[in-house]
C-alpha cells in the first residue's frame, strides 16, 4: 500500500515515515530545496532514504509517474521534491505517486511566526490544502486523507469546558488557529461535496525527539544542553509558564495518525490526545531535575504572547474508543528523550 506524507521533513512526519516502513507501506513524501533534512537522517544512515527525480526539472504527470516506478525503493522513504503552495508539484506528485493514503502534515506550524506572518501562514495552511485536495480529486483514485488539525482551534477554553470534546466551541486565538479551523472545514466540506475521504483529527501538542527549537519544550531542553556545555551562561529564559498543555509523545501520536486511517471514519474529528494537562512550569521542572548543572529561570518578556490558549486538556474518549488507541510513552521518557537530542546536537 502506498502512503504520502506532507511535511515528511518535519517532526511528525520524519517519525511517521519511520513507523509505517516499520509496517511494511510504501512512503513517500514531499520535501522542498531548502528543507532541513535533519530529521531524516536516521533514514539516511540505515540507507532508507531514496530522493525520486532530483536530478532535473518534472515536466508531467506521466514523465514523474516514470520516474516514481523506475526509481522507487520499497524499502525507503521515497523524497519528490513539491510545494504545497504550488498547485502544479501538488498535481504532479498525486498524479504521479496515486496513493491509497495521504498524511498531510505539511504546514507553517509555529502559532508565533503566525503573528509575524499571517498571510503567509493562511496561504501556507489554507490555500495550500485547497491546492492538494484539488490534485487529488484531479487524480481521482479517492485515497484516505488525513488532516492534521490542531488543539489551537478551542483557542479560548473556559476552566468549566476541560476535558475538551470534539463538541466544544472553536474559538481560535492566533492565525494559526484560523488556518486550522479552515483546513479541517475544507476538509469536511470537500468530504461532503466530492466524497474525499478526509479524516481530521485535532491533536493536542506532541513532543520528543526531533522537536523544532522554538517549540517551549525543545526550547527549553536545548538551553539546557548548551548551559550544560558551558556555552550559557546558567540562566534559562521563559515566556509565560502558567500556561497549561496536555502533551503527548509524538512516537505516540504518529501511531494514532495512522490508527486514524486505520480505523477512523472519514467525514470525522476527532480529539487526540494524552488527557493530562500540565503546565509549563511542572514541565519545566522535571527538565531541571535532569539537568547535570544548577540553572536559574528568568522570565524574557520578549517569550510572552499576544493572547496564548491558556489551557488544553483532551477529552479523547470518541477516538480511544473507535481505534483503541492508548498512549504508552511516559512524559518523563519524551523529556529525557529531547533533552538527550539536544545534547547530542549542541
Ligand atoms: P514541523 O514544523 O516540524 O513540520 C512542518 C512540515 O511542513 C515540514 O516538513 C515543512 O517542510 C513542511 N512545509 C511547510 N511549508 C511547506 C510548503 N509550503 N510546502 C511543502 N511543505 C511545507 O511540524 P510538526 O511535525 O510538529 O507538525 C505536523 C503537522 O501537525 C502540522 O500541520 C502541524 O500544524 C500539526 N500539529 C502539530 C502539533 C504539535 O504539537 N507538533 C499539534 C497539532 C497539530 P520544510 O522542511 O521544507 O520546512
Amino acid at each position: 500500500m502506498r502512503v504520502l506524507i506532507t511535511g515528511i521533513t518535519g517532526m511528525a512526519g520524519s517519525h511517521l515515515a519511520e513507523y509505517l516502513l516499520g509496517r511494511g507501506f510504501q512512503v513517500f513524501g514531499t520535501y522542498r530545496w531548502r528543507s532541513r533534512m535533519d530529521n531524516l537522517e536516521d533514514l539516511a544512515a540505515s540507507g532508507r532514504l531514496n530522493l525520486i527525480g532530483d536530478n532535473g526539472p518534472i515536466a508531467s504527470v506521466a514523465s514523474l509517474g516514470q520516474m516514481v516506478e523506475g526509481q522507487l525503493r520499497p524499502e525507503a522513504a521515497n523524497l519528490i521534491e513539491a510545494d504545497l503552495t504550488d498547485a502544479g508539484s501538488m498535481h504532479r506528485v498525486v498524479g504521479a505517486v496515486r496513493p491509497d493514503r495521504i498524511y498531510h502534515l505539511a504546514a507553517q506550524s509555529f502559532v508565533p511566526t503566525s503573528w509575524n506572518a499571517p498571510a503567509d501562514t493562511l496561504e501556507t495552511n489554507i490555500v495550500g490544502q485547497v491546492k492538494l485536495l484539488e490534485a487529488i480529486r484531479e487524480a481521482g483514485n479517492n485515497p484516505l486523507v488525513h488532516i492534521a488539525g490542531s488543539s489551537e482551534e478551542y483557542g479560548l477554553v473556559h476552566p468549566d469546558e476541560v476535558p475538551i470534546k470534539e463538541t466544544n466551541p472553536l474559538r481560535p486565538l492566533s492565525p494559526y488557529a484560523v488556518s486550522k479551523v479552515a483546513q479541517e472545514m475544507l476538509a469536511l466540506q470537500y468530504h461532503h461535496s466530492y466524497g474525499l475521504r478526509c479524516v481530521v483529527t485535532r491533536a493536542f501538542n506532541h513532543e520528543g525527539p526531533r522537536r523544532g527549537h522554538v517549540f517551549v519544550t525543545s526550547s527549553m531542553a536545548k538551553q539546557i544542553a548548551e548551559i550544560e556545555k558551558g556555552y550559557k551562561p546558567p540562566i534559562l529564559r521563559v515566556g509565560d509558564t502558567s500556561i497549561e498543555r496536555d502533551w503527548t509523545d509524538v512516537r505516540d501520536m504518529v501511531r494514532a495518525y495512522h490508527l486514524a486511517l486505520e480505523k477512523g471514519r472519514p467525514g470525522e474529528v476527532y480529539n487526540i490526545g494524552k488527557g493530562q494537562s500540565m503546565t509549563v512550569k511542572a514541565m519545566l521542572e522535571i527538565l531541571l531535575s535532569m539537568s547535570e548543572v544548577p540553572i536559574k529561570v528568568e522570565q524574557d518578556p520578549a517569550r510572552l504572547r499576544p493572547s496564548d490558549v491558556r489551557l488544553l486538556q483532551c477529552d479523547c474518549s470518541k477516538f480511544k474508543r473507535e481505534t483503541g488507541w492508548e498512549p504508552e510513552i511516559p512524559f518523563e521518557k519524551t523529556l529525557s528523550d529531547l533533552l538527550d537530542y539536544w545534547r547530542k546536537r549542541v
